[in-house]
């Protein structure tokens, strides 16, 4: 399996180079060259382990990791630091199915694919005999910076910098960063939105002159973005797995579609159940879940990205974002590179772009939007009817599934994905359900327990209560100055 980019213009690699590159020289992303197909009848449904799986799953798209060495990440990512069993475990409530994605070291979704990460990163760092200390260089609307900051932690040969938007996270999810212990790990605020410090970071990347400058002090970059395909292939593996038990639960019967709402900001999440519907899971719609800031649907409304307008801060931080970074992966596979190309250069250029309709994209996805204002209400009519707690970001889900439902009428079972713990957002949680509001995070989690009956997760307890041990904030000017003050370059 060779990887490529979306805007064609570098060499095939392997996938190990690829995982170590993060991204492509000429400013795209690693893509499969071809999908792998994977039947779901050739899976052991009775007995396979969400650990099985992930070795089916990803040793079809890192052939050049040898069984031994990939096992061996799967098992140090997926071990107890998860706090279920199963990893992945699905939920019913109401008439959908939540997939619960949260239950790793940091409570959020991300938490799948940045458990696994480092460890491939180091083991193929290793093997193509990389000389150079790997500097993880990340860009965060609150739940990446911190899965990648328990993934890197004391992770030997790299160090981390995470810059997050100053007064764009959840208090909790600030504590979680800024109490980050590690020898090698390194936060940064910046005076500015996540769109800026993504932006930031890829201009970082990019900038040969640094790069340069980087080498010869015996250092290179890699990427802990969903721009990293190391991050996007270990998702796959919970499509198949929540399909795998709706049959087990005999819910579905094998070969039955099923759909998946996705509560989307990056398009990471989404885009690995497009990965898995190519590869042959039986998908019927992927549906798009987009908060205020709604490019995304506005795209799939009218075939233009448009990021030309208000940035709103939500309920829902992490899908906080203008720029969706993996939409590029989408369009290469609808449009192929040189189009891409052109649609990257218009973006950056005057911040939109447009396309033709495609048939497959009408075919395959479904978008609605659930605005902050409604997010409560739904949090509130799922804890009302079902004594389910969910976050914020869950609920934009639930409420644009039950609004395509209703507009639709389709009734393939419905798996909304759940994506982080209600302890991560206890505030609006928490006030969402008994009209409480309450200022102190100690205070807050508390009371959240006692509505909710769920343990509070080790990870948000250690965090509240935690030592500040990064207090530095820059402006979006100076990121560059700081990654080499940090190196000390
Ligand atoms: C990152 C994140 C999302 C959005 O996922 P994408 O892959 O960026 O689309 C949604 N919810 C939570 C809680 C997240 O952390």
């Amino acid at each position: 399996m060779k990887y490529i980019s979306t805007r064609g213009k570098v060499e095939p690699i392997s996938s190990k180079e690829a995982v170590v590159r993060g991204i492509a020289a000429d400013g795209g992303l690693f893509v499969p060259k071809e999908f792998p197909h994977l039947d779901i009848s050739s899976i052991d449904f009775d007995h396979v382990t969400y650990q099985e799986l992930a070795y089916e799953v990803m040793s079809l798209f890192l052939t050049d990791f040898c069984e031994e060495e990939l096992k061996n990440c799967i098992a140090k990512a997926y071990d107890d630091k998860f706090d279920n069993k199963m990893i992945a475990p699905l939920a019913k409530v109401e008439d959908y199915y939540l997939l619960e994605l949260f239950h790793g070291k940091t409570s959020a979704f991300k938490d799948m694919a940045l458990s696994i990460l480092p460890h491939l990163l180091s083991t193929a760092a290793k093997s193509l005999g990389e000389d150079k200390e790997i500097v993880i260089l990340t860009a965060t609307s609150g739940d990446t910076g911190k899965a990648a900051l328990e993934g890197f932690k004391d992770v030997e040969g790299t160090k981390i910098i995470v810059f997050y938007p100053e007064n764009g996270v959840s208090s909790i999810q600030k504590k979680q960063m800024i109490t980050q212990e590690g020898k090698n790990t390194f936060v940064v605020g910046i005076k500015g939105n996540f769109d800026d410090a993504q932006t930031g970071v890829k201009k970082i990347f990019t900038d040969e002159e640094f790069v340069n400058r980087l080498a010869s002090s015996g250092y290179k970059f890699s990427s802990a973005n969903s721009i990293n395909i190391g991050r996007l292939i270990p998702q796959v593996v919970y499509y198949y797995y929540a399909y795998i038990n709706l049959v087990r639960m005999g819910k579905i019967k094998a070969g039955d579609k099923i759909n998946f709402t996705v509560p989307t900001g990056n398009f990471g999440n989404i885009l690995a159940g497009y990965y898995a519907s190519k590869m042959g899971l039986p998908v019927g719609k992927l549906i798009i879940a987009s908060n205020d800031n709604k490019v995304l649907a506005d795209f799939f409304k009218t075939q233009k990205y448009d990021k030309n307008r208000e940035f709103i801060l939500t309920t829902s931080p992490s899908m906080d974002i203008l720029i969706s970074s993996n939409f590029e992966r989408l369009m290469y596979d609808v449009y192929g590179a040189e189009v891409t190309s052109e649609l990257m250069n218009s973006l950056s250029n005057s911040g939109c772009y447009e396309v033709q309709s495609s048939p497959m994209l009408e075919r395959m996805f479904a978008y609605g939007v659930s605005y902050t204002k409604e997010v409560a209400g739904t949090i509130k009519e799922v804890y009302d009817k079902t004594g389910y707690v969910c976050d914020t970001h869950t609920a934009v889900g639930v409420g644009v599934a039950k609004k395509y439902r209703k507009n639709t009428g389709d009734d393939n079972s419905m798996v909304v994905v759940s994506t982080a713990s209600p302890y991560k957002f206890a505030d609006t949680v928490l006030e969402a359900i008994s009209g409480e509001s309450e200022k102190e995070d100690g205070v807050l989690v508390n009371k959240l327990k006692a509505i909710s009956g769920i343990r509070i997760p080790e990870g948000i307890e250690a965090a509240i209560s935690g030592k500040v041990l990064h207090d530095n904030v820059v402006s979006v000017e100076n990121m560059k100055s700081q990654v080499a003050k940090i190196l000390g370059i």
